[in-house]
């Protein structure tokens, strides 16, 4: 049976007799990475994109996603990554042409302690000579930027007024439904069961329903990626985490008036609003690797408090406040906690993007457009993937980000 029209709009073709039996690229995986790829590839002309998903689109990662969208970064890639995205999720209309992200620009706040106020600095520097829109803001300022912010362990931050958040999954619909109305086909209920070499190249992928041949796919598996790469003989080190997140109702004196996303490297939690009035916080120290299969999608009792003790400590409006719900998801780590953007060395014709890291909702838009480029044109044009190469590790030259604010930080998401 294939199904057209789907209330969300674009059109799902799971379950159906109808497998192209080759494509000009096959990309696996319905997260958001691979749903902007296949719009991106689309866009620049490519009429014959298949789009398998495993399941169904935003199981993974995406559909429990944070989404918070900010450019400050403890490194230059990851910022302009994101530089690019923030210009497509403001110009969605122009830049996608479907539906909405639902971004939320309403500004963001780096919170870090008073020892790495010299990194702070150093980092918003580095991101305003890339032309990001962010400053270095004292206490006082921070108070008139978000009065309910404790500040008192504080000297400086770091503010991007026009950062915030979005809907991960109205964005990851949004690109679907884009994708679609350019010819992608999108299948779900579909997984990708091996990715076939021949002569070192690929030449197709097998899916339960059927052999796809094509010259080009993009792994974009998210915390399922190693089961395509392994049996190639590749082993990025990769490693699926359970991360989980706490919603607290608004106490009334915030009713009407918010606050701002925060990412609080003091007390190592992220927070944004969520809905009309609640709060949507991360506040993990550690994760424990999970098998993605077997996901408790719940959120853990002993997490609850640890999350209200983190937003009452940024939040102390926030030191009773009344949980409204939760959930965990998982998501990719890879051995130095960036991510790997590549077209593997060894297999011409095999991109990946994998070991998200718990950091690429935000840089999924501009990550699409450079997979799409390097697709068509040969190269990334719009960032430099060099940083982000899948041989780092075996290179002995993991990322570091030698201006990060202390090494737990590594355990969180939205790092
Ligand atoms: C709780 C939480 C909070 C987060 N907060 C933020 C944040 O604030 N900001 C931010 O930028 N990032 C955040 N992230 C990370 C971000 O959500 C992910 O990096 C991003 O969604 C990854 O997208 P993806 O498309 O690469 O992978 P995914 O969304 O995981 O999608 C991969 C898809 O591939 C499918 N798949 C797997 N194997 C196969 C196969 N063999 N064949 C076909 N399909 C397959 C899966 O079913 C899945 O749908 C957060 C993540 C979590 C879990």
């Amino acid at each position: 049976m294939t199904r057209t029209q789907e209330p969300n709009g674009w059109r799902a073709a799971a379950e159906t007799p109808t497998l192209p039996r080759s494509a000009q690229v096959a990309v696996a995986g319905g997260g958001v990475n691979g749903l902007s790829t296949a719009f991106q590839l689309a866009k620049r002309g490519v009429r014959d994109v298949v789009l398998l998903e495993r399941l169904r689109l935003g199981s993974g990662a995406t559909g429990k996603s944070g989404a918070l969208v900010r450019c400050h970064y403890a490194n230059v890639p990851e910022a302009t990554l994101t530089h690019e995205s923030l210009a497509i999720f403001r110009n969605w209309d122009d830049e996608v042409g479907s539906g909405s992200p639902g971004f939320s620009p309403i500004g963001f706040v780096q919170v870090v302690a008073p020892e790495h106020e010299d990194r702070l600095r150093e980092n918003v520097a580095a991101q305003q000579r890339i032309g990001i829109d962010t400053r270095i803001v004292d206490r006082q300022e921070m108070g008139e930027i978000d009065p309910f912010l404790h500040t008192d362990d504080l000297t400086l931050a770091a503010f991007e007024p026009g950062s915030g958040y979005a809907d991960p999954n109205a964005t990851l619909h949004g690109f679907a439904r884009a994708a679609s109305g350019l010819g992608v086909r999108i299948f779900e209920n579909a997984p990708v069961t091996a990715i076939l070499t021949r002569g070192g190249r690929v030449f197709g992928v097998e899916t339960v329903m059927g052999t796809i041949e094509t010259k080009a796919v993009v792994i974009a598996a998210g915390s399922w990626a190693d089961r395509l790469l392994n049996p190639l003989g590749i082993d990025l080190g990769l490693e699926p985490v359970r991360t989980q997140v706490v919603l607290f109702r608004w106490p009334a004196a915030l009713e009407g008036r918010g606050h701002r996303v925060v990412i609080d490297a003091v007390n190592h939690s992220w927070l944004r609003p969520e809905g009309a009035n609640c709060t949507l916080i991360g506040a993990e120290r550690s994760v424990l690797t999970a098998d993605p299969d077997a996901l408790d999608e719940s959120v853990d009792a002993s997490t609850i408090p640890t999350a209200r003790r983190a937003l009452a400590a940024r939040y102390p409006i926030f030191t009773d406040a009344i949980m409204r719900g939760g959930w965990s998801g998982t998501y990719m780590r890879s051995p130095d906690g960036r991510p790997i953007i590549d077209q593997i060395p060894s297999v011409p014709g095999l991109w990946v993007m994998a070991g998200d890291s718990g950091t690429s909702f935000k840089t999924s838009p501009a990550i699409g457009v450079c997979l799409a480029e390097w697709i068509v044109d040969g190269a990334p044009r719009l960032v430099d993937l060099h940083p982000f190469r899948s041989t780092r590790f075996t290179e002995g030259s993991p990322w570091l980000d030698a201006t990060s604010y202390g090494d737990d930080r590594a355990l969180t998401v939205s790092r």
